[in-house]
């Protein structure tokens, strides 16, 4: 599928986990935010739990979470119905190192905009904006605004 804004947005997520790493306070639009340490799922489990919860909690169809092996990038996939007429639930793919919540919050988003936006894939203004929504509601607000003020960065 054509996505001209997904390089766009993982550009920015990297942006945003190196500001995260350095703990150092980000200004834009008059505030000055100090983003949040990233928290790091200790285990499938544990991301399942997250995933689970938040699904219940913004009303959004339960999403399966399972490991990726031998990708480099984690993935959404959503609900279809297969070649044989069997539901297959939404589906987040983690790559090896996806146990960072914010891509664990990637996902979601799309997970979020598949459902609550006419089933919206891309990585256009409405995923960045349930991305960032999803942060604030999580209780990350200077990740938000960091990820927020990235995206406009990369939009002048
Ligand atoms: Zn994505």
């Amino acid at each position: 599928m054509d996505d001209p804004d997904r390089s766009t947005v993982y550009l920015c997520e990297d942006r945003v986990a190196a500001m995260i790493a350095t703990g150092a306070p980000v200004r834009a639009g008059g505030k000055v935010l100090r983003p949040e340490p990233d928290h790091k799922f200790a285990s499938l489990a544990e991301a399942r739990v997250f995933c689970t919860l938040i699904c219940a909690e913004l009303g959004l169809p339960p999403v399966s979470v399972r490991h990726r092996a031998g990708e480099t990038q984690s993935h959404y996939s959503p609900a279809t119905v297969t070649s044989h007429g069997r539901e297959r639930p939404a589906e987040i793919a983690l790559a090896s190192w996806g146990n960072s919540k914010l891509v664990v919050v990637h996902e979601l988003a799309h997970h979020h905009t598949w459902t609550k936006a006419d089933g919206y894939i891309g990585h256009g203004r409405v995923f960045r904006e349930a991305f960032v929504g999803l942060l604030r509601h999580l209780g990350l607000p200077g990740q938000a605004h960091a990820l927020q003020h990235t995206f406009e960065v990369f939009e002048q």
